[in-house]
């Protein structure tokens, strides 16, 4: 730092070239981020709550009330009457307080010192964070031959330390759904904690099956799902930061409860202490100005743009690695190696991703891929095949 004071505009001037590094969404060229512009009118109301703290709520009743009346509405959206948790940084604290809680309460009431999880090879990266930072040992389950948990290898890896098993609702490389129902099936059997990864698809899948796209049960009606991660930051339209966890019961929060002397309530269940008001603010706010309405739409826009890129990529001759069931779509060029074939891509301008498993290339249609870039895509793939 200098020792004078610098002048704002110079500060902003100095900003605005610095920002010029950073890639738009509007460009219509990230196409491997599962996150996107923010609604104008989140961004809004996510300025006016700025200085909120729901880590001290008895300050901030207002935006309490918002941050519950949010989790209520999630919960609802996942056939849950009475949902508990919290709106947190995204998919990643989301999980770890879900495994926390599957960690405490099976601490609390099985004696289990040494955990396991159980959680798909296609699982994100998160619950590695998870399981390192709460000393749980991950024990991955195989997926089947259309890239989803095996149901089979869950069964074969439950033993008597197993604290949790996952399961995903839209994963990250391919936006693919688990059988759910099974697996939620065997954890009820077996008396463990079920948590479903919904960090992309929550935003999703409810409106989509709403539109009559057919799309499996995923949600708390099942009974043994007891946890599920939504992520308002991604389909949600909610600026960054702004994950969703949502517990089926409250005795998941209390597990993970610790003594918070000098605030307004006595105890406190979420990771982080001072925590962002804004992002809940922001989520109710945009939640209220869609609608159940406008949230389809918007997820039906984004498939169809998901088939119009399939298609186009069919026509050319490209491999698609599977029938989207989201805005993902994952594929290959029939002769060139992938990390090759990503880099002649980068080379005309474009930021994709590359699954690993299996190895392809990612596209994720968020809302800011417009038809006009999936031509200019199109259009650069059939120079490149
Ligand atoms: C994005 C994602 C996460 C991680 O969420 P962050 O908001 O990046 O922390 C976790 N799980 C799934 C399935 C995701 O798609």
């Amino acid at each position: 730092m200098q020792d004078e004071p610098i002048d704002k505009e110079d500060i902003l001037k100095k900003l605005s070239e610095i920002k010029k590094l950073d890639y738009n969404y509007a460009d219509g060229r990230i196409l491997g981020s599962m996150c996107t512009e923010a609604h104008p009118f989140a961004k809004e109301v996510y300025c006016k709550f700025l200085d909120t703290n729901l880590g001290d709520p008895g300050l901030f009743k207002g935006t309490k009330y918002l941050e519950d009346e949010v989790i209520k509405s999630i919960g609802n959206l996942l056939s849950l009457d009475k949902a508990y948790g919290n709106i947190v940084t995204g998919g990643t604290e989301a999980n770890l307080m879900a495994i926390r809680a599957a960690r405490n309460h099976a601490r609390k009431y099985k004696g289990i010192v040494d955990g396991e999880i159980i959680v798909p090879i296609s699982a994100h990266f998160s619950f590695k964070k998870a399981a390192d930072m709460l000393n749980l040992k991950i024990v991955e389950a195989d997926l089947d031959d259309n890239y989803r948990i095996d149901v089979e290898s869950v069964k074969d890896k439950i033993t008597d330390k197993t604290v949790a098993i996952v399961a995903i609702a839209g994963t990250t490389e391919l936006g693919l759904i688990d059988p759910i129902e099974e697996i939620s099936r065997i954890a009820h059997e077996n008396n463990i904690y079920f948590h479903v990864d919904a960090a992309f698809g929550g935003f999703s899948i409810p409106f989509l099956r709403q539109a009559g796209y057919d799309l499996p049960v995923f949600d708390f009606s099942l009974e043994g799902v007891c946890s599920i991660t939504v992520d308002p930051h991604k389909m949600g339209l909610a600026p960054i930061p702004a994950g969703g966890i949502i517990f089926r019961k409250e005795e998941y929060l209390q597990v993970m409860a610790v003594d918070s002397p000098y605030l307004t309530v006595k105890t406190q269940s979420t990771i982080v202490g001072t925590r962002i008001g804004a992002a809940s603010a922001a989520t109710y706010a945009i939640m209220c100005y869609f609608g159940k309405k406008g949230y389809s739409q918007l997820a039906c826009e984004v498939m169809d743009n998901t088939y119009l890129l399939k298609e186009g990529l069919e026509n050319l001759g490209y491999d698609v690695v599977c029938e989207p069931e989201l805005n993902i779509l994952a594929f290959n060029h029939p002769e060139i190696e992938t990390h090759e074939f990503a880099e002649k891509l980068e080379k005309l301008g474009w930021k994709v991703s590359v699954a690993k498993c299996p190895i392809a290339i990612r596209v994720v249609l968020m809302n800011h891929i417009k038809k006009s870039h999936i031509k200019e895509l199109l259009e650069d793939l059939e120079k490149i095949y």
